[in-house]
């Protein structure tokens, strides 16, 4: 078998088989196919597509590129949450503590932040968490208190990795099939038995339509139930902020002030996902439910115990406060009279990795105490004068101007944005 004539049968729109597949991923994750012709493969998949049973024979192939975490020392049923990347997106934050309340077991590996979009593991970093505990320890705290979050313990899908760096500088992301195989080869090597998807839609989302979202949550879901996974897509918008707050430590703040009781978009989202997860799972859980869990403080109980368990600051959740530490704040003052109408996501997520909240190459090291707190949502009323949030820097280069500038702004009416738009089973 030869990688040019796999190429050359993708370029003419030829179905590939499982074993061509097979080839190609052997030979990306041993370092035998040189990337110049990885790359010539990617593109001509995103420019001709896969077919689902294509789809389907990359992911396998990527989950059995490295290990298959094995998680039956963990009693009970193993939940995943997976969203697909926003800004002010605390949800695992909000939801793997409800769910842990309610029983459930969240064994977690998560990702750093990509692009515009934040990591759960930085933010966690944020507050002195360890990430980075070995398998058994992790097995431990999750049959002890019901959730963990961590960075992958052993050689996951090495496939993707080396795929992912090269779909990343080559314009090939956005690519339904290789998203879809991508982060499902890394959900089943994850070995949970349920998995809650959150998709995102919207100008800050990999998909800006609702309807390629759609078709991106149906091929992962298609995925998951043809390895006998329990799996639903709750599609989001992600065209404004899910949370208040962007940036490591504040989305910390943020996912607190919900499992103290606030109730507001994040929540709503997760409560969505909370919801899926125990349908999944065969648990029967009312809305009242989900409040009690927060009402009665043992979701934000559970919150505290991983982080002590994990080594991490709980002084910070004593004093949240202690979360906003950055030596300058900057108001963002409104200078338009009307109607908050959009977004420009991308360029907030990149204007906060600019001041350190991201990294813009992969060795950069995260300031986590920067970030925005931005109070208006699409379609809210202002006026010029109005402080519509904070920027917290650690330089006295005051960027609010730049924060400003990624609010759109309408002298008409705007709606509000729908938070769960659709849920795919
Ligand atoms: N997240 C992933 O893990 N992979 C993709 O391809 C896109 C988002």
């Amino acid at each position: 078998m030869r990688i040019y004539d796999i190429i050359n049968k993708k370029k003419n729109g030829l179905s590939l088989s499982k074993e061509e597949i097979d080839f190609f991923v052997k030979g990306v994750t041993d370092r035998s196919i040189p990337d110049y012709q990885t790359t010539a493969l990617l593109m001509a998949i995103v420019l001709i597509g896969m077919t689902d049973e294509e789809t389907f024979y990359l992911t396998d192939a990527m989950a059995h590129s490295g290990d298959i975490v094995c998680l039956d020392e963990i009693k009970g049923t193993k939940v995943d949450k997976h969203s697909t990347g926003g800004v002010g997106d605390s949800t695992t934050f909000v939801v793997l503590p409800i769910l842990a309340s309610l029983g459930l077991k969240c064994a977690k590996m998560s990702g750093r932040g990509l692009g515009h979009t934040g990591g759960t593991l930085d933010k966690l970093e944020s507050i002195g968490t360890n990430v980075e505990i070995g398998e058994e320890e992790f097995f431990r705290e999750v049959n002890g208190i019901g959730l963990a979050v961590i960075g992958q313990t052993k050689n996951i899908c090495p496939a993707d990795k080396i795929l992912y760096s090269l779909r990343d500088v080559t314009a090939t992301v956005d690519s339904i099939p290789l998203i879809a195989s991508s982060i499902m080869s890394k959900k089943l090597a994850g070995g949970s038995d349920v998995i809650a998807l959150d998709v995102k839609t919207g100008e800050g989302a990999f998909m800006k339509t609702v309807d390629s979202a759609v078709l991106l949550a149906e091929k992962m879901v298609a995925i998951g139930k043809a390895f006998n996974k329990k799996i639903s897509a709750v599609i989001t918008d992600m065209n404004e902020p899910l949370d208040n707050y962007v940036g490591n430590s504040l989305e910390i703040y943020g996912a607190l002030k919900v499992l103290e009781g606030e109730q507001n978009e994040l929540y709503e989202v997760s409560k969505a996902l909370v919801k899926e997860a125990c349908r999944l799972s065969e648990i029967e859980v009312t809305d009242e439910d989900i409040d009690l869990a927060i009402k009665s403080g043992k979701a934000k109980e559970k919150f505290v115990n991983m982080i002590k368990w994990q080594n991490g600051d709980v002084g910070y959740i004593e004093d949240k406060e202690k979360l906003k530490a950055s030596k300058y704040t900057y108001p963002i003052i409104c200078n338009y009279d009307g109607y908050v109408k959009s977004f420009d996501l991308e360029r907030l997520g990149l204007s906060i990795c600019k001041i350190g909240g991201g990294r813009e190459k992969a060795d950069d090291k995260i300031d986590y105490f920067v970030g925005a707190e931005i109070n208006v949502k699409v379609g809210d009323k202002v006026n010029k004068g109005d402080t519509l949030g904070v920027v917290y820097q650690n330089k006295p280069n005051d960027i609010s101007s730049d924060i400003l500038d990624c609010i759109r702004f309408s002298s008409k009416k705007c709606e509000k944005l729908e938070k769960v738009i659709k849920i795919i089973k």
